[in-house]
């Protein structure tokens, strides 16, 4: 995937994403909200020692749900990492960016190299999963391994599927915001030719 030359100033890609959160975070799915789900998953992937790319991916991961709002019928894949890492191309890095766009890809390669990982999927995953392509050939599986985030994408999805869990405690989303400021991109100077601005 190219990634676009960031060009979004800091502090409106980070309003842009609070108000995203402050507007759908409070959606419920398989007993949390899609808050809770973010911020459980970014506190997993700090316990992890991940670093601060990684954390911001994990905490926005799903970002794609908030914004394309289209209704995508039941039998259809709603492409929500495509969409998540199109609109944070415009401010972060690949090393937040590229698991983000794969972290549904990491499912599907979990299913078919982990034997285990499919019994651990929650209903709407696995409902899921059929819609996104099932488990992948072993060729589909030697494509994703090849691809430079494919490991930070893999412990994304198993931090994905751990952050369901109704009630547990979690820095604010403030927290978080603070450390998404420091990973964003500065904007660059445009070149004569410039990369569109999508604020
Ligand atoms: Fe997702
Ligand atoms: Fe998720």
């Amino acid at each position: 995937m190219n990634h676009p030359r960031p060009n979004m100033e800091v502090p409106i890609l980070i309003e842009r994403i609070a108000c995203l959160f402050l507007e759908h975070g409070g959606e419920r799915s398989e007993g949390v909200t899609s808050l809770e789900h973010a911020l459980q998953c970014a506190q997993l992937a700090e316990w992890a020692h991940a670093g601060p790319e990684l954390v911001a991916a994990a905490l926005l991961h799903d970002i794609g749900h908030f914004i394309d709002r289209t209704p995508v019928p039941e039998h259809l894949d709603d492409a929500h990492e495509r969409c998540a890492a199109s609109f944070l191309a415009h401010g972060f890095s690949a090393a937040v960016v590229e698991p983000v766009r794969l972290h549904v890809q990491a499912k599907r390669y979990l299913v078919s190299t982990d034997r285990r990982y499919a019994g651990t999927l929650s209903p709407a995953s696995a409902h899921s999963l059929a819609l996104q392509g099932g488990s992948m050939s072993p060729a589909e599986c030697r494509v994703f391994e090849a691809q430079p985030h494919a490991q930070d994408a893999l412990r994304l999805r198993r931090w994905d599927d751990a952050a369901k869990q109704p009630l547990r405690r979690t820095p604010p989303l403030e927290y978080y915001l603070s450390l998404l400021a420091e990973v964003a991109a500065p904007r660059l100077e445009r070149t004569a030719l410039g990369a569109p601005d999508v604020s």
